[in-house]
């Protein structure tokens, strides 16, 4: 297929150029897109830098040619900043300028004996940046980005394709720019690495809309007062862990916490106040309860949380920790008396069983028993043997505490405060 320098030229400034205008207005329209305007303002320079180049060939015209290949390295220095600060890392100013400042130095100065040595040098920088863009945006900060891998392989892909470019310059040299189309891989390589930048440039796109989303499900999954997982992220988590074969067979347990009086903090102290203790309460839980446990803001003042693998006795006792925790730490908020307290429900299943729901509905039970019984108390609700939840329930509601089974044993998270 014949390739002409100006059909070439043409198409490459007009293609690179439309894809950095759709960056930069995508970063416009969004502003939290910085990684998609900075590979946007780079594709525009290289649009840039393709002009240049083409300009070169014209008498007079100076050493566009040098010109261009610096813009050229210093589109993709850009786009290795831009990978940069979309892993969180702050780009060196020296390390983005090195490479287009350095070569235009060293071609200025003469050092390049013919055209195949400068070709050789512009395309072992190029492949350096991309080989560094690529490495930042491998780094794994805990993001799954479905596009992470792809761009990676790409910017591998572009700089392996920028090398293969030294071998076939040494094999078949061009000796001048003005033959640059008449050579037989010049104009296949240029036209691949098009492709391959249009490719990257809808991938980058869709790494910072990924982002995006993702973002905006963690907003949608947290409580904005306290920062934990809310009902919805809860609710998400139960069925998980109910839907996880490997977690058959293992115990399951749910608390449920509602702060006592709570009306009555916020009448004395205010509304913002109890938010304070709101906040307070949730890093008390979340300090107190182990690591595995996924403590959440049910709404108000009622907090959950699932501890897999907890029996009943450990998840009364971890819910009366949080408890006396609770108790010792709101007593003064900001040497104010507050005083504030928290009943809690414990609930326990022997086997995960795919559905948590009615363990929620158990662990309320619970907290209704422990309101009842006089507040700042765990209670943990065991059906007697065989009964079915719903008596149970009908139980509670009659608030006949007859059918809870005394439990065994020393139960410390039943002693008032
Ligand atoms: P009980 O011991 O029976 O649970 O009594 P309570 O006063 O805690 O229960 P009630 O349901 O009567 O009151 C809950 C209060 O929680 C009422 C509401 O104003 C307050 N509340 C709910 N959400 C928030 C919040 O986000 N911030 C603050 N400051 N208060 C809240
Ligand atoms: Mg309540
Ligand atoms: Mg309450």
């Amino acid at each position: 297929m014949p390739l002409d320098m100006h059909t070439m030229s043409t198409v490459n400034v007009t293609v690179t150029a439309m894809l950095g205008i759709v960056l930069v207005f995508t970063r416009a329209r969004e502003r939290e897109c910085p990684f998609v305007g900075w590979w946007g303002l780079a594709l525009l320079i290289q649009a840039g830098a393709v002009i240049l180049a083409a300009a070169s060939s014209t008498p007079d015209a100076g050493d566009l040619l040098a010109i261009g290949a610096a813009a050229l390295i210093l589109g993709d220095a850009i786009k290795w900043k831009a990978s940069r600060q979309f892993v969180g890392r702050r780009a060196n100013l020296f390390w983005t300028l090195l490479g287009p400042v350095g070569f235009l130095l060293v071609a200025q100065l003469g050092y390049f004996q013919s055209f195949d040595h400068r070709l050789g040098a512009v395309c072992t920088i190029l492949a350096l940046y991309d080989f560094a863009a690529a490495a930042e945006l491998a780094r794994a900060n805990g993001e799954r980005l479905a596009s992470r891998w792809p761009a990676v392989s790409l910017l591998v892909v572009i700089g392996l394709g920028y090398l293969s470019w030294l071998p076939l310059n040494l094999a078949m040299p061009i000796h001048e720019s003005q033959w640059v189309f008449a050579s037989i891989w010049f104009p296949t390589v240029i036209l691949i690495t098009l492709l391959l930048r249009i490719a990257l440039a809808f991938i980058v796109l869709s790494m910072a809309k990924e982002r995006q989303e993702l973002e905006q499900r963690v907003d949608a999954l947290t409580d904005s007062l306290t920062g934990l997982p809310n009902r919805r992220a809860l609710f998400e988590a139960a069925d998980a862990l109910g839907q996880d074969k490997d977690r058959r067979g293992d115990a399951v347990s749910v608390l449920i916490f509602d702060l006592d009086h709570f009306k009555e903090t916020n009448d004395r102290f205010g509304h913002a106040f109890g938010d304070r203790v709101l906040k307070l309460f949730a890093a008390t839980a979340s300090a107190h309860l182990d690591g595995g446990s996924i403590v959440a803001r049910l709404g108000g003042e009622e907090f959950a949380a699932i501890l897999p693998g907890a029996d009943p006795l450990e998840a009364a006792g971890a819910a009366e920790v949080v408890r006396r925790a609770f108790a010792k730490s709101a007593a003064f908020v900001d040497g104010l008396p507050v005083g504030a307290t928290v009943s809690a429900g414990a609930a326990s299943v022997a086997e995960i069983d795919g559905d948590l729901n009615a363990l929620f509905r158990r662990a309320d039970a619970a907290l209704y028993v422990a309101k009842r019984a006089g507040r700042n108390r765990v209670e943990l609700l065991v059906p007697e043997d065989g009964s079915p939840l719903a008596e149970v329930e009908a139980a509670m509601r009659s608030s006949l505490r007859k059918p809870f089974a005394p439990l065994t044993g020393p139960r410390p998270f039943k002693l008032r405060a």
